[in-house]
């Protein structure tokens, strides 16, 4: 190899933990959830990401009632819901909704607040079946935590798919870029996402920006990382800020959800189902909720 051919190698993101979930517990009635961040001892280490809940796979019976978490508010970041089994229904305050299901993402920027329900959809609810997802929570910056709040449903179909070299899967773009390919989510702060399919067998390489935060995390299958760390079902891999790149071979068919984010470089202040900046501002945001300035649902 020429050295030219050998300067272009960019340098390795170093693995430095490997988490299992910190803890397990239902949201509602209906949405049971293994919690990584911040449970698995992953935290600020991962702005602007916040929380990642992985719900189920689990199969529910058929019910009457759509099961699931009732009215509630959120101010100062955004909601992310990856489904991939079964179907959600969500309706908010600012009279947007809608019904996920497998490939689809919601993505809702609470901002300044917003009020919703997160439901089984009813004909799934009816039927019974598998559930399967990811809630994500993402920052926003101070500048724009009391900004209007904004909803977008991104179906499957238009997330863009890149096949990987050698047959080794997929790789879906839900935000930021992947090989000078756009995922359709806006973000308010660079964030890439991808949803990763490999084959039993497979390797692939990906490059993350340096200085971002950048994990992932294992829904299924079994993965070695950078040649060295098993990381398999349910654990969440954590990258160091230095080098750019990684290596993931797949020993059983896997599917990962990569996290890439730029930190946001500000205060924390979260209480419940509100993060912003200051302990005043929880404190404001409370008090609007109770007043009602989030509005309620129709
Ligand atoms: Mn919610």
């Amino acid at each position: 190899m020429n050295q030219h051919a050998t300067s272009a190698v960019a340098a390795t993101k170093e693995l430095v933990g490997v988490y299992q979930a910190g803890s397990q517990h239902m949201v509602g009635d209906g949405f049971p959830v293994r919690n990584m961040i911040p449970g698995a001892g992953v935290d600020e280490q991962l702005s602007p990401f916040l929380l990642l809940d992985y719900m189920g796979p689990e199969h529910f019976p058929p019910t009457d009632r759509q099961l699931g978490v009732g009215e509630h508010p959120h101010r100062g970041f955004e909601t992310v819901t990856i489904m991939y089994q079964g179907m959600v229904a969500h309706r908010d305050s600012t009279g947007t909704g809608g019904v996920i299901g497998p490939g689809d993402v919601q993505w809702m920027t609470a901002a300044s607040g917003i009020v919703h329900e997160e439901l089984h959809e009813k004909e799934f609810a009816a039927c019974g079946g598998m559930l399967e997802g990811v809630q994500l929570w993402v920052n926003l910056p101070r500048a724009f935590k009391m900004s209007k709040p904004r909803y977008q449903t991104l179906v499957n179909n238009e997330i863009p798919t890149v096949d990987l070299a050698g047959g080794a899967g997929q790789l879906r773009i839900i935000a930021g870029e992947f090989r000078g390919v756009s995922g359709p989510a806006k973000t308010f702060s660079p964030v890439h996402l991808y949803d990763l399919r490999l084959k039993a067998g497979h390797q692939t390489e990906l490059t993350l920006p340096e200085g971002f935060n950048t994990s992932v995390f294992m829904l299924r299958g079994q993965v070695v990382i950078n040649g060295s760390q098993t990381v398999k079902e349910a654990e969440l891999a954590l990258f160091g800020h230095t080098g750019e790149r990684m290596v993931l071979e797949a020993k059983e068919n896997a599917t990962l959800l990569v996290l890439s984010g730029e930190p946001i470089e500000e205060p924390i202040a979260r209480y419940g189902p509100f993060v912003m900046n200051t302990r005043e501002e929880l404190v404001q945001a409370a008090q609007d909720y109770q007043a009602g300035k989030m509005g309620h649902l129709s």
